[in-house]
């Protein structure tokens, strides 16, 4: 027998080997194995298996089975071979992203060495006395000793132990050390839940679903704080009761412990969470025990999607128009939901897509009747939506002639008031560091990123300018790089500033900061999140972390800060984007009881889309957005794709582009093609940037395979000069931004 394997690297190329005689019945298409590639054993997949050899000469065996136990069942052998044909990804990458390397079921936790007094006599035959004091205290322990706790009496514990159980005295017992599941403390406070008739209808809408066992894709359109979390968990239950398994995909990590808390709390121990802060022997167990069929639920991050559960009947995915759904970094460049509504699709799955703030192409496939709508439009129990200000800056600033204000005086007014009568506020940014920009006063130069070519952001707590894009960091100069001038500006304003400056203003106010730098790691976030929601923090600053999911019932004040932000990016989703974090910050305040309060700071309190978010006009906002993006021909109504040459040289670069958009000569009807220009963002980590990007109208594209055709020709006829080797082409499809 032979077989094809294709290995995870960027080239399209399948390599064919013998199968060896003794693996002949444990290998099937789908298998992962070891095979000889160049000088390297690769690991890598089976994606075709055969009688007949297809070339004469020498062919190589392949080595061994990186898995005993076929994990790949014919549904996820399907999602990959999409994934590879919808998003141009070799096989071996789109199955590295469903199987990534490392995991197996074979995983066996370490194991530990246990100590237990089996004789209580006999003490005589002990020599010395530190097998006397090791024997004593494990005759005083009810329980088995783990050995490594024995150092405190001698520095080889284990030695001393086998010298023990060699008299007869004690049995050492080696037990695997199960890993931590959710490394996070996760609140799982039993609730008592009487659902709203709101609830019933769109659960029981759900249950009927799941009942049919056929694809059915839902926008759950629920206001913050309507109580969604509820309906997932009882459209869980059903699911369950059918034997079927779920996962529920959350877009931060931030907001996992309170959720995951509440899914703990109903379904015990088959619940799993899955996501990148794991460390690799919880993900190895968790993985190895998914495969088995002992989790019934995972809660994770958006490679969840991927988990190979058995009888995936119900797919949730929260905050479903978040970008931290998409994979940016590496092949395939996957959108969660898009991988969502296809695993849905082979499965015959409920797939719920969850928002206060539906994207709008979510949006736009409910009022087109392709997703079916449920709506929670009120608040639970008592809560009511809060009260919005929007400050206009401007006016501010010329009223108090002060051109440098951060807080106005109604923030700082409702922050006081707010902290005197022991409730929380949350004041967001979405900025960090202390100041995006520093600018020479003379010469008006710039301290760019010398790899990125954008702005550095001074951070005071380490006092560095850093690059938000690569990590470069240097102290700043104290010479202006251009004019020798000495006379440097800081300007704007990042989370750090304001903390700083909340500070001086509320000496003696705890307040804390929760962004990347703040909080680097998961228990970071958890532990400060912790401590606001015990009341141990009055102020909380962050930048868009804290905006979403999270909820406080003790947090009756948000403010933003700078609405602006984002504003006026040049990409057709920028709108969207700050309305639906407006939105969104502003559903933190008055979860609970107390009515809350919202302070939107703007320099333009005329903009449409800040007018939209602070009035909680989501479908006024959305039609006209929809209506502009029809205009333009955007999505949802045309597929974008984008092509974008990337490289150290310039010159390279700009020859490639040229190489690559002369394979497109002519244009089908329908099809635009922008560029071939420099990205906005041109030089990202000492690489040269230029794109084309595709746009083609669905009237005459509907299912996108005009473009997808017209690319993948392209694209399969360029031939890189040998000088453009350097330059590389990615390729996204369904970007979520052309920066
Ligand atoms: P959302 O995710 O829609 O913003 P949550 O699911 O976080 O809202 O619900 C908001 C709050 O209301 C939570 O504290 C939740 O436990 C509570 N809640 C929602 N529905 C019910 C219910 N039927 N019974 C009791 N508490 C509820
Ligand atoms: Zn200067
Ligand atoms: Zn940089």
């Amino acid at each position: 027998m032979f077989a094809d394997v294709s290995f995870p690297i960027s080239s399209f190329q399948v390599f064919s080997y013998k199968i060896p005689d003794q693996l002949v019945n444990s290998i099937f298409v789908g298998s992962t194995v070891n095979a000889p590639l160049g000088k390297r054993i690769v690991s890598g997949i089976i994606v075709n298996c055969y009688t007949k050899k297809k070339f004469n000469g020498k062919i190589k065996e392949i080595k061994s089975l990186v898995d005993g136990k076929p994990v790949l069942d014919d549904n996820l052998w399907k999602l990959i071979s999409w994934l590879s044909a919808y998003y141009n990804t070799p096989i071996g990458l789109a199955a590295k992203a469903v199987i990534p390397s490392q995991l197996s079921t074979n995983y066996e936790p370490k194991k530990q060495s246990f100590a237990k007094v089996t004789a209580f006599k006999n003490e005589t035959i002990i020599k010395g006395e530190i097998q006397l004091k090791i024997f004593n205290f494990l005759k005083s322990q009810d329980s088995l000793v783990p050995i490594s706790e024995l150092k405190t009496f001698s520095a080889n514990p284990s030695a001393v132990c086998k010298s023990l159980q060699s008299k007869g005295l004690i049995k050492i017992i080696e037990k695997p050390v199960i890993p931590n599941i959710y490394n996070m403390s996760l609140e799982s406070l039993p609730k008592k839940i009487s659902l709203t008739s709101e609830q019933q209808k769109s659960i029981s809408k759900v249950c009927s679903s799941l009942d049919k066992n056929s694809f059915d894709p839902f926008l759950l359109h629920g206001v913050t704080g309507s109580g969604k979390t509820e309906v997932f968990i009882e459209a869980a239950k059903h699911a369950i009761k059918q034997g079927k398994s779920v996962v529920v995909l959350l877009p931060e990590i931030s907001t996992t412990p309170q959720i995951a808390g509440r899914f703990r709390s109903v379904f015990g121990d088959s619940v799993a969470v899955w996501h990148s802060k794991l460390s690799n022997s919880s993900r190895a167990w968790i993985w190895k025990k998914i495969c088995e069929g002992e989790f019934k639920i995972i809660v994770g991050a958006r490679s969840a999607i991927f988990t190979p559960l058995k009888n995936l009947g119900l797919i949730i995915v929260d905050e479903e128009q978040e970008n931290a759904y998409k994979q940016t970094s590496s092949s395939p460049k996957y959108h969660a939901k898009e991988v969502s509504l296809m695993r849905g699709k082979i499965n015959d799955a409920t797939v719920i897509l969850s928002s206060a703030t539906p994207s709008i192409e979510s949006y736009y496939n409910y009022k087109s009747k392709k997703f079916k709508y449920l709506e929670l439009p009120k608040r639970y129990g008592e809560a009511k939506l809060p009260h919005v200000h929007l400050v206009d800056m401007i006016a501010e600033n010329k009223e108090t002639d002060n051109y440098n204000t951060i807080f106005s005086k109604i923030m700082l007014e409702k922050i006081s008031d707010r902290i005197q009568k022991n409730e929380q506020v949350i004041l967001m940014h979405n900025r960090r560091g202390f100041a995006p920009i520093l600018r020479c006063d003379d010469c008006g130069e710039i301290s760019k990123c010398p790899h990125c070519l954008l702005s550095l952001t001074f951070h005071k707590t380490n006092n560095v300018l850093k690059c938000h894009f690569c990590n470069y960091a240097k102290p700043p100069a104290n010479k202006c790089s251009h004019c020798s001038s000495f006379n440097a500006r800081l300007s704007g304003t990042g989370t750090q500033k304001i903390e700083d400056e909340l500070s001086k203003i509320f000496p003696d106010v705890k307040i804390d900061r929760l962004d990347l730098d703040a909080a680097p790691t998961a228990n970071k976030i958890f532990s400060t999140l912790n401590k606001f929601s015990k009341n141990e923090i009055n102020i909380l600053v962050g930048t868009q972390m804290i905006a979403k999911g999270l909820d406080f019932a003790n947090a009756t004040l948000v403010g933003i800060i700078n609405a602006d932000t984002g504003l006026f990016l040049p990409d057709f989703r920028s709108g969207e984007k700050v309305f639906q974090l407006i939105y969104q910050a502003a559903g933190r305040a008055g979860r609970g009881t107390i009515p809350g309060e919202v302070i939107v700071q703007t320099y333009n309190s005329e903009n449409e889309i800040i007018k939209d978010a602070v009035n909680f006009d989501l479908v006024g906002y959305y039609e006209k957005c929809l209506k502009e993006r029809s205009d333009l021909n955007y999505p949802p109504y045309s597929w974008l794709v984008r092509l974008e040459i990337r490289g150290t040289n310039k010159n390279d670069v700009i020859r490639a582009i040229d190489d690559l958009n002369k394979k497109i000569p002519s244009l089908p009807n329908g099809i635009e093609k922008l560029g071939p220009s420099p990205c906005y963002r041109e030089k990202l980590k000492d690489h040269y940037r230029m794109q084309i990007v595709l746009k083609s109208n669905k009237k005459y594209d509907t299912t996108g395979s005009i473009v997808h055709n017209l690319y993948k020709k392209a694209i399969n006829n360029i031939h890189f000069r040998k000088s453009n080797a350097r330059s590389k082409l990615i390729i996204d499809v369904n970007p979520i931004s052309l920066l």
